[in-house]
């Protein structure tokens, strides 16, 4: 009996550690009001956002953007997770990332659609700063660019970029007033990979082709 109780009592930080690997973390907080917040009807969010180190070199920052995010509280809890939106800008030479936001329109609570509100501004002193770039999360894996993320009413800038709990990540240039098709790229090896278009007579709807591969 005192074989197995000292037995026993060998195992329990083994199945201390199993118990926390089986917990989800929960992840960091972002603060309302402080790292993201409302103007009236807009998303402003706050910059630089410090986890992520700016470079001259835009994809070196879009390359640090997805373990960043899905750091953050509800970011990989599919239905019942949380879309975080940010913006990619420039000041000077450098690009840099903000905070995101994850406001949203959503009604809370498990849904298979989620849209986070794509912030309107970025809250850093230095001026001038241009925005280049949108970007956000989907709290599922293997869920790429939707046709409502790829639709024209969803456009604000030059390119969008988005990922998902695998860290794929994918970049849209719409062309907006272009009549051109829109590209979608996938971010592999360390390039952009051209996957999918968007035919001109398709811009309105968001309709990419061939579509990208949703695992949900
Ligand atoms: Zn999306």
């Amino acid at each position: 009996m005192a074989g197995a109780a000292r037995k026993a009592a060998h195992l329990w930080p083994l199945a201390l550690v199993l118990l926390m690997a089986g917990c989800a973390s929960p992840g960091k907080s972002l603060r309302r009001d402080l790292d993201f917040g409302e103007d009236g009807a807009r998303v402003w969010v706050a910059g630089p956002w410090e986890v992520i180190v700016p470079a001259a070199d835009v994809d070196e920052v879009i390359d640090q953007l997805c373990p960043a995010v899905m750091a953050l509280e509800h970011a990989r809890e599919h239905d019942d997770g949380w879309e975080y939106c940010g913006v990619l800008y420039t000041v000077g030479e450098m690009t840099y990332a903000s905070v995101p936001s994850p406001l949203s329109r959503d009604t809370p609570g498990a849904s298979m659609v989620k849209s986070c509100r794509i912030p309107s501004m970025v809250r850093d002193q230095r001026q001038p700063l241009a925005v280049l770039s949108d970007y956000h999360s989907h709290p599922w894996p293997d869920s790429p660019l939707s046709a409502n993320d790829a639709a024209l009413r969803s456009q604000r800038w030059s390119i969008r970029i988005q990922f998902d709990t695998r860290c794929h990540v994918y970049k849209l240039v719409p062309h907006v007033g272009d009549s051109v098709p829109g590209e979608v790229y996938e971010r592999v090896a360390k390039t952009w990979r051209l996957v999918s278009i968007i035919r001109v007579e398709d811009k309105p709807a968001g309709l990419v082709q061939p579509p990208l591969p949703d695992g949900r």
